[in-house]
C-alpha cells in the first residue's frame, strides 16, 4: 500500500514531510511576501486549515482561505482539487452540527451559507464528507489565524502530499492503474504492463491519482492535477 509522503511548499518549493510542513509554512519567506501590506485598510483575516483523508492520511494539503468565506467556499476548494465526480451532496460536520451542500431545514440542517469565522477557532477540528453512498471522509484542522492582504482568488492551495508511490498488486513495480473490481479483493493496483495482460480489461481501470477519492465513483482527477 502507499507508504506516508513528503509534500511540496507551493509557494518556495521545498519539499517537507507533513508533520514539519505547518512549522515551515509559518516562516516561510515567499508566503509571508504574498502577504505583506502597508495599507491596513487593505488586509483581512485568514485561516490556514490542513486537511487530510480520514482513512487515507497520505493525502494532505494545507489551504489559505480569508476567515469571512463561507462554508460553500471552501467545499467548492475540496470538490475541485480532490472530490468532484459527479455532483454528489456533501457536508461539514463542526461541533456536532452538520452544514449540508443541500440543506434541508425541516431536519435542522444548516447550509453552507455559513461564515468561517462564525464557526472555527484556531486549533478547532472538523469533518468533511462527500458522496453519502460512497463517502470521502475529511479531517480538518485550523492550524493558524493572521492577517494579510487581501487578494482575489479566495482558498488558495498553500502545500500538498507528493504523489504516493502505490506498488503494483502483481509485480510491485509503480501502479498506474486502479482495477474497479479487482479492488475489492485487494489485488486492484497495476501498472501498465500488467494492465495489458489483465483479464478484466481496461475499461474496468481507471487511472491513480493523487486524492483520497482515487479509484472512488467516476473519480478521475481535479482541477489542480
Ligand atoms: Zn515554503
Ligand atoms: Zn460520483
Ligand atoms: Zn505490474
Ligand atoms: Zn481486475
Amino acid at each position: 500500500m502507499a507508504k506516508t509522503t513528503e509534500g511540496k511548499c507551493l509557494c518556495c518549493g521545498g519539499f517537507f514531510s507533513k508533520g514539519s510542513m505547518n512549522k515551515h509554512l509559518q516562516n516561510c519567506i515567499p508566503r509571508k511576501a504574498e502577504y505583506e501590506t502597508a495599507e491596513i485598510e487593505k488586509t483581512e483575516s485568514y485561516y490556514c486549515i490542513f486537511i487530510q483523508g480520514q482513512y487515507s492520511p497520505e493525502y494532505w494539503i494545507y489551504v489559505d482561505i480569508p476567515a469571512n468565506t463561507t462554508l460553500k467556499v471552501l467545499d467548492g476548494f475540496l470538490r475541485d482539487i480532490w472530490l468532484e465526480c459527479c455532483g454528489h451532496m456533501s457536508q461539514f460536520i463542526i461541533d456536532k452540527q452538520t452544514y449540508s451542500s443541500y440543506a434541508d431545514r425541516e431536519f435542522g440542517e444548516r447550509s453552507m451559507n455559513t461564515k468561517l469565522s462564525s464557526v472555527l477557532t484556531v486549533s478547532e477540528q472538523f469533518k468533511h464528507e462527500y458522496d453519502f453512498g460512497s463517502t470521502t471522509n475529511l479531517k480538518l484542522k485550523v492550524v493558524a489565524e493572521f492577517n494579510g492582504k487581501k487578494r482575489k482568488n479566495k482558498a488558495k492551495l498553500m502545500a500538498r502530499n507528493n504523489p504516493p508511490i502505490i506498488e503494483c498488486s502483481y509485480c510491485g513495480s509503480p501502479a498506474t492503474n486502479i482495477c474497479c473490481e479487482c479492488i475489492y479483493d485487494g489485488k486492484g493496483y497495476l501498472c501498465d504492463t500488467c494492465l495489458e495482460k489483465h483479464e478484466c480489461g481496461e475499461e474496468m481501470s481507471m487511472p491513480i491519482v493523487n486524492s483520497p477519492r482515487s479509484g472512488v465513483c467516476g473519480y478521475t482527477g481535479g482541477r489542480y492535477d
